[in-house]
């Protein structure tokens, strides 16, 4: 008898996973259970061009609806899983349905962090009309009839998506306040030239900062459901930036209670080894819902990127396949604020040294750990980003000089 596939999360990795098995030829039973509406779909333009308007919602899907009625891919969308029951192998859903599995997948990604403010009474967050985060199609749904010229707008967590969103909002003519707790945008993901630079390029379109900043406090109307005004602290003083809506961009949290309830190895992210296999072996977990182990990195780490999706779905279909593979990908994201299109590669945390190109209009920065590129961001300088991987992948040793100047082609900066 062939095997069944469960798959939890019709995602980026799971929907990946699901129709990358059948292009290879896997004949078992496929079901896909996702409690989201929609077919798998990519999630970052959410914050991009689907946010602006420019793309519609069937653009944003991995594959259209069809195809999985093709590829006998049983897709149970608005549904929930809700337990597992590891002994009997079933899979116990949200319309009472018992799912038996001979292999489980968790695709679960994660959901956006909430904003908690310690000492606050009388605010409930989940009553808020115009307070929003952005993790999900449906919140762009509802966030959208929101992005009205001149409103203001104040984006608690000045990281890549809370960027993209204050890029976009101004582009619809909207006021933004981005309120940030540490001293510098982007803080523990680039270097402070990196910082200073998108902070110039979003400055320049009219967005304020206020950084080293943390939420003291909202103000809220009579009715208790509107937010009039977010209280700000900042070296000690409070002041108030009136708001008409607030937008909570401060990351997001893995998915691993199914993973926990069932007594699965549970440590920031679901744990799995390198072929993506759980402590329980019929169980998979990959995508941002897994912590894994990195060949590049020495060490385990969980990634929220679309790339490592994709990259760890292949891992789990050779698993499933029986031709078990581990990923030597180098890890790299990807974002758009106004006509700048970012690229990063590499993990840049403990580098030693950064070495720049460009400054102006465009920028690289390579960061070094002793005479090896480790990671580097590039901002539209296309011609760049092929070379700097490179040096990242390889860790060939560099001349630091050369690498600095903009005259001598990337990869001759290798020694
Ligand atoms: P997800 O795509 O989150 O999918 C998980 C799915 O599982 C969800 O549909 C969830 O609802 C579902 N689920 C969870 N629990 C259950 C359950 N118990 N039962 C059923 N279903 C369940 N990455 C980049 O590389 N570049 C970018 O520019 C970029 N921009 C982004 C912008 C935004 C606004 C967001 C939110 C993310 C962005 N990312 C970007 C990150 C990227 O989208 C994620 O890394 C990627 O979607 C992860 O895929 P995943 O399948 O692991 O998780």
């Amino acid at each position: 008898m062939s095997e069944h596939l469960v798959v939890v999360g019709a995602g980026q990795a799971g929907g990946e996973l699901a129709t990358t098995l059948r292009q290879r030829g896997w004949s078992g039973g496929i079901t896909l259970v996702g409690d989201e509406l929609s077919p798998p779909y990519q999630r970052p333009p959410l914050s991009k061009g689907f946010l602006l308007g420019e793309l519609s919602r069937q653009q944003l899907y991995l594959k259209p609806a069809a195809t999985y009625e093709r590829f006998n891919i049983a897709l149970r969308l608005g549904t929930r899983a809700e337990a597992i029951n590891r002994t009997v192998k079933e899979l116990v859903v949200s319309d009472g349905s018992r799912l038996p599995y001979d292999r489980l997948v968790l695709a679960t990604g994660g959901r956006a962090r909430r904003l908690t403010l310690p000492g606050v009474d009388g605010v409930d967050m989940d009553r808020l009309d115009n307070l929003f985060t952005l993790r999900r199609i449906d919140d762009v749904d509802a966030l959208r009839p929101h992005f009205v010229p001149g409103r203001k707008l104040v984006l608690i967590g000045g990281g890549y998506v809370g960027l993209e969103i204050a890029a976009v909002a101004t582009q619809l003519g909207l006021d933004v306040t981005v309120v940030e707790a540490a001293e510098r945008l982007l803080a523990r993901v680039t270097g402070p030239e990196v910082s200073s630079f998108l902070e110039d390029i979003h400055h320049s379109h009219g967005v304020r900062f206020r950084l080293s900043a943390t939420v003291a406090d909202m103000a809220v109307d009579a009715s208790g459901r509107r937010v009039t005004g977010v209280e700000v602290s900042a070296s000690g003083v409070v002041d108030r930036l009136d708001a008409d809506l607030v937008l909570v961009g401060i990351g997001m949290e893995p998915n691993t209670g199914l993973a926990s309830a069932a007594g699965l190895q549970v440590d920031n992210g679901i744990v799995v080894d390198a072929f993506a296999r759980t402590s329980d072996a019929d169980i998979l977990a990959i995508g941002d819902c897994a912590n894994q182990p990195s060949a590049y990195a020495g060490r385990r780490i969980r990634l929220e990127s679309a790339p490592n999706a994709i990259e760890h779905a292949k891992v789990a279909a050779a698993t499933i396949l029986g031709r078990p593979q581990a990923s030597t990908a180098t890890p790299w994201f990807w974002s758009e604020q106004y006509d700048l299109k970012l690229q990063m590669v590499g993990l840049s945390a403990g580098h030693d040294r950064c070495i720049t190109r460009g400054g102006t209009d465009t920028l690289s920065a390579f960061y070094l750990t002793g005479d090896r590129v480790v990671a580097a961001d590039v901002i539209s300088r296309p011609g760049d980003f092929a070379a700097a991987r490179q040096l990242v992948t390889s860790g060939r040793p560099v001349d630091p000089e050369r690498l600095a100047d903009s005259e001598i082609p990337l990869a001759q900066a290798a020694l």
